[in-house]
């Protein structure tokens, strides 16, 4: 009997965070399982499945002219099946199966049923959807157990998605996810009501996976988190944190980097974390620790529960902790009632905390968030722009600051493959292509070497720097 997906294929594009990119991948992996193959030309693919995020109203926006680009295709191919995925997914629900493209509504918590959904689609051509009904609830066993199941059966692959449609991975690294949902409520933030209660995998299920992905030659292995310093699992009597993650983690043979995002800044296992970072030669001393903001005022209107100054208090202690850590932050400009002085406060923050690179951020209202519920957006939107303009231009200046100190010196890379964007003026060569790779501490280091080498580590001599990249020669494997 011929089986009644073989043949099929399916596109899958994400957009959004590292949590979603590891869920595309997952995905992805299950429906390859399954026995779908995969395309990234939409007029090969049968299905089209869409992994979306809710944390700004742009990438919701691009979400729905992709959609509209959908529906124009359907016209001449009615039975393309197109499923909605993640986030959006969860927010909208209901809302998103009467798009005239849409035949599959499917929420992050209920990504293992993905599968089951498409063929019940495909055989009974009818739409169909499943989400969580009360998000803030705690999971059952059984849909826990799903979870876990699909995680460590499909999350072993060496890969991550690293582009936009097709899985085609960085070798030898992957993402674990080491927790799911958060707690904060974070007034502008969308993802406590569309990834539900913060909830830690048990440390046997995430080491058994990274065991098996060292097996099968990944090198650098990234635990996942919304806040992930806030991991905690307790078996028996014993009580787990990140910091003992990361120890277990490292006495695995074949794994030789570890890194974690995201931190939320707070005192809470903090100092633990950081000694391990001193301690584990495997752990890099590398920190994404957002702060939003500079303002009091602001910070307290966003629910973040630190002050400025406590939040440079934490960063001290990292950088006396693990003296040559890299820290890298995330603003947001433009929240309700920010003022230039608040502004201000943001930029002599950026001044002070010499990251080494920042990502900035325009607020724009999630619908059902507090913020969106109880405050005005008031910053004109050319304001939102100036300022994000500015505070990219003081964060450049300290970034090339930061990487000339890398001229002349050798540096240890992961090289992840060729290079997407050439840098022509930088001395590309025919003959041996462009690579791109990764510090430790996650600097971008582009140098011309053999493609074979992605996946592998190599030592670069830095012979120029700009704001975002460290150019160097290749010196030798290691
Ligand atoms: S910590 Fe705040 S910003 Fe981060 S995911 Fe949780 S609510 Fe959102």
């Amino acid at each position: 009997m011929k089986c009644e997906i073989c043949d099929l294929k399916f596109l899958i594009k994400s957009y959004g965070c590292q949590m979603n990119k590891l869920d595309t991948a997952l995905v992805s992996a299950a429906l390859k399982d399954a026995g779908f193959g995969i395309t990234d030309n939409v007029k090969e693919a049968d299905v089209v499945l869409i992994n979306t995020c809710s944390v700004r109203q742009h990438a919701e926006q691009r979400v729905l002219s992709h959609l509209g680009h959908l529906k124009h295709i359907k016209k001449s191919r009615p039975g393309l099946v197109v499923g909605v995925i993640g986030c959006m997914a969860q927010r909208l629900g209901d809302k998103l199966l009467e798009h005239e493209a849409v035949n599959i509504v499917c929420g992050p918590a209920q990504i293992p049923q993905i599968t089951k959904l498409i063929t019940e689609t495909l055989r009974e051509k009818k739409e169909t959807i499943s989400v969580t009904k009360k998000i803030r609830q705690r999971s059952s066993e059984s849909q826990t157990q799903a979870l876990e199941d699909f995680e460590s059966t499909y999350g072993i692959e060496d890969r991550q998605v690293s582009q936009d449609t097709l899985p085609t991975g960085v070798p030898g690294q992957a993402f674990v996810r080491a927790m799911r949902g958060c707690n904060n409520f974070c007034t502008y933030c969308i993802v406590p009501f569309v990834r539900g209660p913060e909830t830690s995998r048990a440390p046997a299920a995430i080491i058994e996976q990274i065991k098996r992905l060292a097996g099968q030659g990944v090198k650098l292995v990234t635990l996942l988190g919304q806040r992930v310093n806030s991991y905690k699992y307790t078996a028996g009597e014993k009580s787990y944190c990140l910091a003992d993650l990361l120890e277990m983690a490292s006495e695995i043979d074949g794994i030789e980097w570890l890194r974690f995002v995201t931190s939320y800044p707070c005192e809470e296992f903090f100092n633990d974390i950081l000694q391990a970072m001193a301690d584990l030669p495997k752990a890099c001393n590398y920190l994404h620790l957002p702060a939003q903001s500079g303002s009091d005022k602001i910070l307290r209107a966003m629910n973040r529960r630190y002050t400025a100054g406590e939040y440079l208090e934490l960063l001290a202690e990292a950088r006396a902790v693990v003296p040559d850590i890299a820290i890298a932050g995330d603003f947001m400009v433009g929240f309700p009632g920010e003022t230039e002085d608040d502004f201000q406060r943001t930029i002599e923050l950026v001044k002070k905390a010499k990251y080494k690179n920042c990502f900035i951020f325009k607020y724009s209202p999630r619908p059902g968030t507090t913020a969106d519920k109880r405050l005005e957006d008031n910053v004109p939107a050319e304001v939102k722009k100036r300022r994000n303009i500015e505070l990219l231009d003081v964060q450049n200046k300290i970034s090339a600051e930061l990487n000339r100190e890398f001229l002349n010196k050798e540096v240890k890379v992961l090289v992840e493959g060729p290079s997407k964007k050439p840098h022509l003026n930088r001395g590309n060569d025919e003959n041996s292509p462009q690579l791109v790779g990764r510090t430790a501490t996650d600097y971008i280091v582009v140098f011309n070497g053999p493609v074979s080498l992605a996946g592998e580590f190599v030592e670069a001599k830095i012979t120029q720097t700009s704001a975002l990249t460290l150019f160097g020669k290749l010196t030798t494997n290691t």
